[in-house]
């Protein structure tokens, strides 16, 4: 392995999509070559993912990082000055040996990311390749295109909690190319807003850029996505079909359901009977966190039920851990996983649980936070990991747009053969639809 040694580590505070002030971490190599990455915040966080620091107090709602900032400047950097940009698993290292913490919580995991990104970033600069090159490198995986899974409306923890479901997104497997995702994607989005705003109920856009969901139901908010489908001259389950984030875990404990905007509360198994009528109902290929993080019980069950027909995410559950995963595979719970790099901390914590989800055969899918920046590490991320997918909230706010205008930058350069029909969404799931219409 070539040497490319750090020289220096800086650290600022810089803004979010939220207006939340975050970190950002520049790394200088002896060579004089630069890498730079912004820390991305959660809203609807795993209780076991890293903490990001904040300082607290009244000022910026307590959310400021001058102590993170600090962090990176005066401990992280000492101890990874010196060391080879080129080698992310021992810089890394580095970093976690000065973080006994479970959840990272003496550094920051807003720290801890931002550097370990920025020093993916340096390497980047001394190879002299683009960053999803280098991604496919570090990882041995095959580079491919995503397919996006894209929101058209916001819920839960993203919109003052105005339904209790997070996400009502679509995904295109039926697409030919990412540009063609992209432009059936924004067919679909302009109809979902003309209907919101024939019916009077056009009230903006959610944190990650979907249309605030002014619904009297969980269910209106599909049945409108349905609707906004057909309106843009598709056929719902044919080339579009629906994702959900349900974020369970924000409405959901010891087995209980609260659904405030509809005032009920559904036990565990009347949780997974509402899902899966809704999975009957609906053309819903893809399901995250349909159970609770504190409800293995339930998501063995729903996984039990519904995993060989629909591809179950765990975010919550999960937290791109891969110990988590491996107890996930054991249990048979899920069949998929949603990467985030902050709530793992450090890159190669992130790619050790695509490694293991890969390795069990479940589905990988690169997720960005509601609060982001723009730093498209994450598109670059998803195509040299060869992840399958893509999540980065809606078609609209330019910290969204920056990731998905990424990936057809680099379509471009890998040939839009890069992005195979169908085939990122756990195998299974695509091949019985598809099996199913033969
Ligand atoms: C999610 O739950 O998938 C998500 C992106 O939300 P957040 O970043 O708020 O955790
Ligand atoms: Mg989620």
């Amino acid at each position: 392995m070539p040497n490319e040694l750090i020289s220096d580590v800086n650290a600022r505070r810089v803004w979010d999509s939220r207006g939340n002030p975050t970190v950002e971490v520049v790394v200088t190599t002896q060579s004089g070559r630069v890498g730079r990455a912004i820390a991305p915040a959660g809203a609807s966080r795993g209780a076991r993912e890293a903490i990001d620091m904040r300082d607290g107090g009244s000022a910026l709602n307590g959310m400021d990082v001058k102590r993170a900032v600090k962090n990176v400047e005066t401990r992280i950097a000492p101890a990874i000055i010196g060391k080879n940009v080129l080698n992310q698993a021992e810089v890394d290292q580095a970093i976690l040996d000065l973080d006994p913490s479970k959840l990272k919580s003496e550094l920051g995991g807003n720290a801890t990311v931002a550097t370990s990104l920025a020093v993916l970033h340096a390497a980047v600069a001394a190879k002299g390749v683009p960053l999803w090159r280098h991604c496919a490198d570090l990882s041995g995986n095959e580079p491919s295109l995503p397919l996006p899974e894209i929101q058209i409306f916001g819920g839960g923890a993203h919109a003052g909690r105005r339904v209790d479901i997070q996400d009502f997104m679509v995904m295109v497997p039926g697409a030919d190319t990412f540009d063609e995702v992209m432009e059936v994607t924004s067919e679909v989005y302009r109809a979902a807003g003309a209907i919101m705003k024939q019916k009077g109920r056009l009230a903006g856009v959610a944190d990650e850029g979907g249309w605030w969901p002014v619904f009297d139901h969980n269910e209106e908010a599909l049945e409108t996505l349905v609707r906004a489908i057909e309106l843009a001259g598709e056929k719902p389950g044919d080339r579009v079909v629906i994702s959900l984030d349900i974020a369970a875990s924000e409405f959901g404990s010891n087995g209980r359901y609260r659904l405030a905007l509809e005032d009920r509360e559904l036990g565990r198994d009347e949780m997974i009977a509402l899902l899966g009528r809704w999975l009957n109902d609906y053309p819903i290929l893809s399901i995250e966190d349909p159970l609770a993080e504190d409800d293995p019980e339930g998501m063995r069950a729903f996984t039990q039920e519904f995993g060989s027909r629909v591809q179950i995410i765990g975010d919550d559950y999960l937290v791109t851990n891969a110990a988590l995963l491996e107890e996930a595979v054991r249990d048979g719970a899920c069949n998929a996983v949603l990467i985030k790099v902050n709530q793992a901390g450090t890159v190669t914590e992130s790619m050790d649980c695509l490694a293991a989800a890969k390795a069990a055969g479940y589905g990988t899918i690169v997720s960005a936070r509601s609060g982001e920046t723009e730093d498209v590490s994450i598109s670059h991320m998803s195509v040299g990991f060869g992840a399958g997918q893509l999540k980065v909230g809606s078609i609209t706010r330019s910290e969204r747009t920056a990731k998905w205008n990424e990936c057809l930058r680099i379509a471009d350069e890998m040939g839009q053969g890069a992005f195979v029909k169908g085939a990122p969404l756990a195998s299974t799931v695509w091949a019985q639809k598809v099996g199913e219409e033969a």
